[in-house]
């Protein structure tokens, strides 16, 4: 069965174009494996790695790191798709530091190298077939990167995933390159020898390779290493650093107690039940950084003797075939470990090296740390910590951990750390520029870190480190002071006793009393029979439960909704009665119809017996005569409007609707309908003032367009004053030479001022003096549409509210994820328009309208929502999160 498992294994690695070593190397990980190689390494065939050398205390001359530079190449390990961390490309490819990727370091850190030490170096990639174009292109931008007679790169071979159960090659039509696995870095020995650049590499006098990690910004081609394996003759030198708490995981290097020579012992290589040994930090003391230095003359010739592969020993990979998939077909991938080919060289050593060798980027929290300034990239590229304490622990929430939820949430760059010991944070709060991080921090439900927040220990919401005050310039009121100022100044609208019909949305002035009782007498809830229950008390069962036998009652008369019955039940005796009708005389019960024979003369049998009060709804149940059933404040919706019947009310008395009179200013202003001559515009703020009047609850007149003289807009105000509780203006309130309203009111009770809010800076309010002695509210407001609308909705709704004695904040102020970017001006409110909807997983989503301008009424019809951008932000990214006012709610 699996015999035919690896031909068919074979032969797909053949078809993909596998040379016949690749192949070697696999048939001999698919015996091992089906001979129950698990890969493991029992903790009692190992000694712990005793004292490595330190690279520290090796001296090496300048001429000696010289030679050995002259003879060593650097081979990157390039194949990482970081698809833990969200790309679909080469990992190597992510902007790291400095604006440059990883592979963008790695050449400048070769090409400083070569400088300094006057050497050739190459630099060789093995990629994945899925990396290698991408990688090749950024190191394009190096042209003199390419050394003569070598390539940039080679491809690292690929093997088939098998499935667990049966050990044959699995089938994944969905994504067939998923049916494909890397066979472990392992893979570079057989790699190198394949694609033909061991020879070419020893042909040009190369003998020795440092392999490591692209993703390792610290495994730069250190001189000092070079020049010790040569000095020692050592044919393979891994790197090995102390071991930490936090580095409980990664492989460590051990001494065979069979053979005296150095293994790896990888995660998946610890036997079941001894990961407490592998955990140990005191018995196993240093781990494998996977920075090797190979002497490729030797590596030649174990090559040669073991006919094309090394014999590393096997890691078994358990994995589903789709890693994102976890329901996917269960697969096993067959691997090896770069760094296991210390047991193959005999003589090797491990080198102790400083834990600046070992940066690799694994998670967005290494990410952090790399780009902060916590480390900088010297003059040779190497990355130098300049923080003075440990480096700072990170964890960053879910939000955060693939590429793409970092980026949008650093939009400005990651925070200061140099100062930071750890940062934790939880929630996705938006980073705003220049933040620095001091000492151990926890941010915890913040929505946004504001530009140049300092953050230090724990910063939870709502104790979010002050906003920086952003106070309007000296002659500008706030949003908020406009409104106050207007809220304070208004008089409740006077009440009235109006019809139920005309009260709904508005607030009741007095309590009301109930006139009646409800019901207001005893009635049947039923179509049957109204009896004493006493009468039924042979008759079987509960109700429904009749027992067939049945107890007959005499028939006595019969009673419908509305009528009064004259007569009484007594006991023996039923009466026939309708739902609603009222119980007669003597009667305590109801027995349902279903429940007797449904008998209309003489006599009726009943099949069940029921308790006392049985169908009976009894008088002032409900509501008893004279108890209050509606309260002053209460605002008048279709519920309350039964209730009010129901208790004997035609009406009710409120606080009336105000009467609202618009007029719009304006000598370009025609009315729809009318053909438009040059210059002139159709008025649309007056039909919108009008239905935006009526939506909040006031009456509405509009009493169209009024030109552009003091004497016109003083003749028209005269006219309406009389019949108004509240007058809205809209243009002629900015500093134009034809502001009509602003010229003919100023310092006549009006007063215009200028708001800190974007759109609707300009804006006018006071009170006209009616011929009755009234005060009667204005609102100028400024006339181009947008404007009007925005500050109608922000200071007119909440007024007319408030007349109404409805609380002014009906609009619900939700939260919504913004969809794009935006700008806003600092010190302003914005209140732009969007369009909010809910995603698949029921979030609001807030996307701006394209036409932000105060003019794009188009855009204003088609938008849903204001969002609203605070006075002290000026940039907010796709991704964050805005109030937003729905409109249509
Ligand atoms: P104003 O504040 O009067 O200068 O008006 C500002 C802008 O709004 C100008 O472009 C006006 O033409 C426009 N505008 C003013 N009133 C109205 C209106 N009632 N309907 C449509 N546009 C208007
Ligand atoms: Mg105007």
């Amino acid at each position: 069965m699996s015999q035919e498992g690896l031909a068919l294994a074979v032969e797909r690695m053949r078809a993909r174009g596998m040379g016949p070593e690749a192949v070697t190397v696999f048939e001999h990980y698919y015996r091992q494996l089906e001979e129950g190689a698990q890969g493991t390494i029992p903790e009692d065939t190992i000694e712990p790695l005793a004292d490595p050398q330190a690279l520290g205390e090796v001296r090496v001359s300048d001429e000696d790191a010289r030679r050995a530079l002259r003879q060593t190449a650097v081979i990157k390990l390039n194949g990482g798709l970081g698809t833990s961390m969200g790309m679909s490309g080469a990992k190597s490819a992510l902007e790291v530091k400095d604006g440059l990727t990883f592979l963008d370091i790695i050449a400048q850190q070769v090409l400083s190298l070569r400088e300094q030490w006057d050497v050739e170096l190459p630099l060789i990639l093995m990629n994945s077939f899925r990396t290698s174009e991408q990688s090749l292109e950024i190191l394009g931008r190096y042209p003199t990167l390419p050394v003569d007679g070598l390539p940039l790169d080679f491809i690292q071979s690929a093997e088939p995933k098998l499935l667990a159960d049966s050990l044959r090659p699995v089938d994944w039509p969905e994504d067939p390159e998923l049916e494909w696995c890397p066979p472990g870095h392992g893979d570079v020995y057989v790699s190198l020898v394949t694609s033909g650049v061991l020879d070419s590499l020893l042909a040009k006098g190369i003998r020795y390779a440092f392999i490591s990690n692209s993703d390792n910004l610290g495994a730069t081609c250190d001189p000092d290493v070079a020049a010790w394996m040569v000095e020692h003759g050592l044919p393979f030198v891994a790197e090995v650093c102390t071991r930490t708490k936090s580095d409980r995981k990664g492989g460590h290097l051990a001494t065979r107690t069979s053979d005296g020579r150095l293994i790896l012992r990888d995660t998946a290589m610890v036997a079941e039940g001894e990961e407490r040994f592998f955990g140990d930090i005191k018995r196993h003391s240093t781990f494998n950084a996977n920075n090797i230095w190979v002497d490729l003359v030797v590596l030649r010739e174990r090559m040669a003797e073991r006919e094309g592969f090394l014999g590393l020993p096997i890691i078994v990979n358990r994995k589903t075939v789709d890693p994102a998939d976890p329901a996917s077909p269960e697969v096993v991938q067959l691997e090896s470990a770069m760094g296991a080919a210390i047991e193959v060289f005999e003589g090797s050593e491990a080198l102790l090296v400083p834990r600046t060798r070992f940066r690799p980027v694994k998670t967005t929290n290494d990410l952090l740390v790399v780009r902060s300034d916590y480390f900088v990239l010297d003059e040779s590229y190497h990355l130098v910590a300049v923080g003075e304490g440990p480096e700072p622990f990170v964890d960053l929430d879910s939000a955060y951990r693939l590429v793409q939820g970092f980026e949008k949430r650093f939009p400005h760059g990651v925070p200061s750390m140099v100062e930071c010991t750890s940062l934790r944070v939880i929630g996705d709060p938006v980073f705003g520029r220049n933040v620095r991080c001091v000492g151990d921090v926890l941010v915890d439900g913040l929505r946004r870190v504001h530009d140049n927040a300092v953050l230090e220990g724990p910063v939870e919401a709502p104790a979010e480190p002050p906003r920086t005050e952003q106070r309007p310039a000296a002659d500008f009121r706030t949003v908020d002071q406009h409104l106050r100022a207007i809220l304070s100044t208004l008089e409740p609208a006077p009440t009235t006793t109006v019809p139920l019909t005309e009260a709904l949305g508005l607030a009741v002035s007095r309590d009301v009393r109930s006139r009646v009782s409800l019901p207001p007498f005893d009635n049947s809830s039923m179509d049957g029979y109204a009896v004493r229950a006493a009468s039924l008390a042979g008759a079987g069962g509960g109700a429904g439960g009749a027992d067939g036998s049945g107890v007959p009652l005499r028939l006595v008369g019969e009673v419908a909704a509305g009528e009064d019955p004259s007569f009484v039940v007594g006991p023996g005796e039923a009466a026939r009665i309708m739902t609603g009708a009222p119980i007669p005389e003597g009667a305590d019960a109801v027995i349902a119809v279903e429940d007797t024979d449904g008998s209309a003369d003489g006599s009726v049998l009943c099949r069940a017996s029921v308790p006392p009060g049985r169908y009976i709804r009894p008088r002032g149940e409900d509501v008893s005569e004279g108890s209050v059933i509606v309260s002053a404040g209460d605002v008048v919706n279709p519920r309350t409007i039964a209730l009010l019947a129901a208790c004997g009310h035609a009406t009710v008395e409120v606080h009336r609707r105000p009467h609202v009179v618009i007029l719009s200013t304006g000598a370009e202003l025609v009315p729809p309908g009318k053909a438009l001559q040059p210059g002139q515009i159709h008025d649309s703020n007056s039909s919108m003032l009008w239905a935006e009047a009526v939506s909040a609850g006031a009456s509405a007149e509009v009493r169209g367009v009024v030109g552009d003289t003091d004497a016109e807009l003083l003749a028209a105000l005269d006219a309406v004053v009389a019949e108004a509780d509240v007058v809205i203006t809209s243009g002629g309130v900015s500093m134009g030479a034809y502001d009509v309203v602003k010229s003919a009111l100023a310092g006549q009770g009006v007063d215009f001022v200028k708001v800190a809010m974007q759109p609707g800076k300009p804006q006018g309010f006071g009170y006209l003096a009616a011929p009755d002695g009234r005060r009667v509210p204005i609102f100028a407001l400024p006339g181009n549409p947008v404007s009007s609308f925005v500050s109608f909705e922000v200071f007119v709704r909440p007024a007319l509210r408030r007349l109404m004695r409805l609380s002014p904040e009906k609009r619900r102020v939700r939260t919504a994820t913004l969809t794009a970017g935006l700008r806003s001006y600092l010190g302003r409110r914005q209140f732009g328009r969007a369009v909010v909807t809910r995603n698949s997983e029921g979030a609001l989503m807030c996307t701006p309208v394209a036409g932000q301008g105060s003019h794009f009424v188009a855009d204003l019809s088609r938008a849903n929502a204001l969002f609203i951008v605070p006075e002290d932000t000026a940039d907010l990214v796709a991704g964050e999160r805005v109030d937003v006012i729905l409109l249509d709610d």
